[in-house]
């Protein structure tokens, strides 16, 4: 508790700053610092969450008073009962309950509009009613070398479509009537008992599942519905420089809904395909790269096949086991600024030879019987020999 940082601070706003202002500062930090955006990142991770307990705290006005009066302590329960003024006290965030905090403030709607640059956001709210068909999940496994160049796949999905039969309205005759239960509003109202007294509540018609619409001849093939279970392909372009966990939202590609509903969205979560060379660390490559003792005390080149090209690695002599060579700006890209690149960085492992021929023993002996001469000797044939 004691070396917290000053919320305001975390925020980079003043002490006088206008919930506005709280608000748009936590954001852009949120969105900076996002572990989606930061794969494997402890770092951003931190000040993600950092950003995120300052701004729940700030955004409200009652705490922040508290806050303004007693700093941290006023959250913390040490401070002699003031804690109980907010329950359990608050004793700080974790990172699951950072990016629950997020989503709750702000959805995940307007976020993948930022990570993916998508309108995503802003047409979702047109139609609010339920009859919108449900959003589907899928995940997607792509190879390194798919993530590392962007990639445009077809996706197979089973899921409910338009029923052809009736072109989606679930009558026989297409003709649609209000619905007699809600008269057409899609909403039901009842009066319900809380402790603030008799309250009207109001919720979607279960009837006509919100749409207001009923019809009176059923189409067969849906049951009324407008949708039925189908197959569809659908094109998804997948960005140079995503990670695991990505999701790219495709809009109206996903269940469509009763009634002629609008459709939902298919979400297509990114999964990473193991690599027989590399291994991802953000946005660096890792790999391994045995050399026999020849090599490592003579040097040598190798040929590095990368996502883009080819590469020659030169070793250099005296080369250890352990010793990692990096090859800059060769790795994967950044999303959405793909020429800009990690690093390949190559472990080197030095190989002992095993099961040696009767002529390598002889050649390892005699190279034994050098190192055991005087040192001055010894250097003298490395010097010659380079
Ligand atoms: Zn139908
Ligand atoms: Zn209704």
């Amino acid at each position: 508790m004691a070396n917290k940082k000053d919320y305001y601070e975390v925020l980079g706003v003043s002490q006088d700053a206008s919930g506005d202002d709280i608000k748009k500062a936590y954001r852009k930090l949120a969105v900076r610092y996002h572990p989606d955006k930061n794969p494997n990142d402890p770092e951003a991770a931190e000040k993600f969450r950092e950003a995120t307990e300052a701004y729940e705290i700030l955004k409200d006005d009652a705490k922040r008073k508290q806050y303004d009066q007693f700093g941290h302590a006023a959250f913390d329960g040490s401070s002699g009962g003031f804690g109980g003024g907010f329950g359990d006290g608050f004793s700080g965030m974790d990172l699951s309950d950072a990016l629950k905090a997020f989503m709750g403030d702000f959805g995940g709607d307007s976020f993948l509009g930022d990570i993916f640059g998508s309108s995503y956001a802003g047409k979702r709210k047109k139609h609010g009613t339920v009859s919108r068909g449900k959003n589907v999940q899928i995940k997607l496994p792509l190879t390194l070398k798919e993530m590392h160049d962007g990639v445009v796949k077809i996706i197979k999905i089973r899921h409910k479509i338009e029923c052809e039969q009736c072109g989606a309205s679930g009558s026989k005759s297409g003709v649609y009537k209000n619905c007699p239960q809600c008269s057409g509003s899609g909403r039901s109202r009842k009066v319900v008992q809380s402790v603030f007294g008799q309250m009207v509540q109001e919720t979607v018609c279960h009837r006509c599942a919100g749409t207001g619409k009923a019809v009176d001849d059923p189409c067969n093939a849906c049951a009324g519905t407008g949708v039925v279970s189908g197959e569809d392909k659908i094109e998804v372009k997948i960005p140079a420089g995503v990670s695991e966990g990505n999701y790219i939202t495709v809009e109206g590609k996903g269940d469509k809904g009763v009634n002629n509903g609008d459709s939902g969205d298919l979400v297509v979560i990114v999964i990473e395909k193991d690599d027989s060379i590399f291994t991802r660390h953000g946005i660096d490559l890792i790999t391994e790269m045995e050399i026999s003792f020849s090599e490592a005390a003579l040097g040598c080149e190798r040929m590095i096949e990368t996502f883009s090209d080819k590469i020659k690695v030169k070793v250099s002599a005296g080369t250890q086991t352990g010793k990692v060579m990096k090859i800059a700006g060769r790795g994967m890209p950044i999303l959405h600024n793909e020429k800009t690149k990690g690093d390949i960085l190559i472990k080197i492992y030095v190989k002992t030879p095993e099961n040696l021929s009767k002529e390598e023993k002889k050649l390892f002996e005699e190279l034994q019987l050098l190192e055991q001469k005087p040192k001055s000797f010894f250097h003298k044939i490395m010097n010659l020999g380079q």
